[in-house]
Order: structure tokens, then C-alpha cells, then sequence
């Protein structure tokens, strides 16, 4: 296993291809070529190869673990009522479905669902809301997370469009809180920092039947597996989506930190992070790792 992880490191360290996110500034900073592999495995085990210790940012990966927490909350029916589980085709940041189908947004992912899912947790403040959130990404990584102020801010100061989805939430009666304040929550969820390790045991835990396989602590119940697989299966990696399951056979999520994440249901979950991404805003590299890895290990879903 860890020579297929070396051989990937090797093949695909010298891709030039893709670019850092630069509509966020902070992200344009990141050295380009870090690239960390990691897999973590049902029963504990966790491989590892580059730089796996390095502190990024989660981004839209972060969209798995609040949905999981909301789907306990809610029930999955309600949750598909409320949000929905369709993909809009769309960017990531496009308002379209709010424009075309007002009843409620596509899906979690995109970041009109995405922030309506956070205004769903019922929370008696904005401190609550976050630390309900929070401490579910902790329970998922086995450790105790924190924001990387320094992208937050500089999300903050340049979310005006993310700011206008939650307003667009709020007039077409998809808004569950004050909009402001579930974009500062959203905002502050993409911006918790984590290694590529952490990420192999977040996802690990829902390859794990909810299970965290290091801490063994139930941080999900097993009926909400399904539901969250089913919606990184259909849009993990927005417009690019096809073509990653058409090469890897997997759920996957990726966020324009440069991570991606990708689950192979009572296995193991494989953690890619490198910085340059694709159009849609998927890692470039961390998109080859996965199909590679995938296909020598004989991971796809489809492949039984
Ligand atoms: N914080 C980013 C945004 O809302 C996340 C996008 C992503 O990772 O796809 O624009």
C-alpha cells in the first residue's frame, strides 16, 4: 500500500498544472507545490507520505462534517425536504438554483445549501452554532481543531458574494437564521485548519460506519452514512464530478484549500492535499492520486 502511495507521490510531484485559489488572498499564498498523501483505515491504521503535518485550510470539505451533524439533527427526510440532494451543474457559488427552483436549495455542497445547512442547526446563538459545528469536526479528526485567523479574516473581507447568497436564502424562505450570521459561521468553518492526516481520519470515520476508527467514538450513526455519501457522490466535486467517478468509482470532496477527500465505504478514506486546482476548484494532483490509487487498489464502487 505505502508503495502505491510513493509511486503516486513520485509520478505526480513534478504536475504543473492548475493554480491556487487567488479570489480568496490568503490561498494564493500557499506554496504551490506542497502534496501530502494520506489513507486512513477502518481499523486505526494510517499511512502516510509528503507533507501529511501541514496546516490548511478545510474549505468546502468542511460541508461533509456540518451536513452530518445537521442529518443528526434533523433526520435525513427532513434534510431532503429542506435542502435537497440534486446537483445544479452549477459553480460552486452559483445562485442559480436559488433563482430556479425556490422552493429549496440543490444540495449541501454548492454554498447556497451549504450556508442554509448551518442556519438549520437549531442553536441559541452564534457562539452555539459554532461550537456545536466545531466540536463535531473534532469529534471526526480525533483531536481539537482551531480557525486559521489568518484566513478568516481574509474570507471575511472578501465574502461580499457568499454574503449576498444568505440574503437570497432569507427572501426565497431558506434562510433558518439571521443571514449574516450563518455566512460568519460558514466563513469560519471553511477556515478550520487541518492536515492531511486529519483529514484521512475525518473521512475514515464515515468509512467506518460512522465510527472514528482511532478514538473508536461514534461521532455519526450509521443510517446517515448513506445520505452523506450520496451527496459527495453527486456533487463533491461540483462540474467536475463525472469525471472523477468516472475514474475513481468513489464519493469524494474536494475545497479550494487544494484537499480532496475521498471514502471507499468500509475500507478506508484517502486524504490528497495540493494547493493548484482545476476550473472547478479541485485539486489537480489530488484528483490523479485518487484515480490512480483507485484503480491499482481496486476501490471503485462500481467494480464488485
Ligand atoms: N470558502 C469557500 C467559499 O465559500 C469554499 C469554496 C470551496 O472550497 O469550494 O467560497
Amino acid at each position: 500500500m505505502l508503495d502505491f502511495m510513493t509511486s503516486a507521490h513520485q509520478s505526480f510531484s513534478s504536475v504543473k498544472e492548475g493554480a491556487n485559489a487567488s479570489y480568496i488572498p490568503f490561498l494564493a499564498s500557499v506554496p504551490s507545490d506542497l502534496f501530502g498523501i494520506a489513507i486512513a483505515f477502518t481499523n486505526g491504521e494510517v499511512l502516510e507520505v509528503g507533507d501529511t503535518k501541514y496546516e490548511f485550510a478545510i474549505e468546502s470539505i468542511s460541508k461533509v462534517f456540518t451536513l452530518a451533524r445537521v442529518l443528526e439533527e434533523l433526520g435525513k427526510e427532513e434534510f431532503k425536504a429542506k435542502i435537497g440532494s440534486n446537483a445544479t451543474g452549477e459553480p460552486f457559488n452559483s445562485v442559480i438554483a436559488l433563482e430556479l427552483h425556490k422552493e429549496h436549495p440543490y444540495n449541501p455542497f454548492d454554498n447556497a445549501g451549504a450556508i442554509a445547512t448551518v442556519s438549520l442547526l437549531n442553536a441559541k446563538s452564534s457562539d452555539d452554532r459554532w461550537n456545536q459545528i466545531i466540536s463535531t469536526y473534532n469529534l471526526f479528526a480525533g483531536r481539537e481543531l482551531a480557525v486559521n485567523n489568518e484566513v478568516y479574516q481574509s474570507e471575511s473581507d472578501t465574502n461580499a458574494h457568499n454574503r449576498g447568497i444568505s440574503w437570497l436564502l432569507k427572501n426565497s424562505g431558506n434562510m433558518y437564521t439571521d443571514p449574516d450570521q450563518a455566512c460568519d459561521v460558514y466563513t469560519r468553518q471553511c477556515s478550520v485548519a487541518i492536515t492531511c492526516r486529519d483529514l484521512a481520519i475525518m473521512g475514515g470515520t464515515i468509512a467506518n460506519g460512522g465510527i472514528n476508527p482511532v478514538t473508536k467514538k461514534q461521532v455519526v450513526s450509521q443510517e446517515n452514512i448513506q445520505p452523506i455519501l450520496a451527496e459527495m457522490m453527486m456533487n463533491g466535486l461540483y462540474e467536475n464530478t463525472g469525471n472523477w467517478l468516472y475514474s475513481t468509482g468513489l464519493p469524494g470532496k474536494s475545497g479550494v484549500g487544494g484537499g480532496i477527500l475521498a471514502v471507499v465505504p468500509g475500507k478506508c478514506a484517502l486524504a490528497v492535499f495540493a494547493p493548484p486546482l482545476d476550473i472547478h476548484g479541485n485539486s489537480v494532483k489530488g484528483q490523479k492520486v485518487g484515480a490512480f490509487l483507485s484503480e491499482k487498489l481496486g476501490w471503485s464502487l462500481f467494480n464488485k
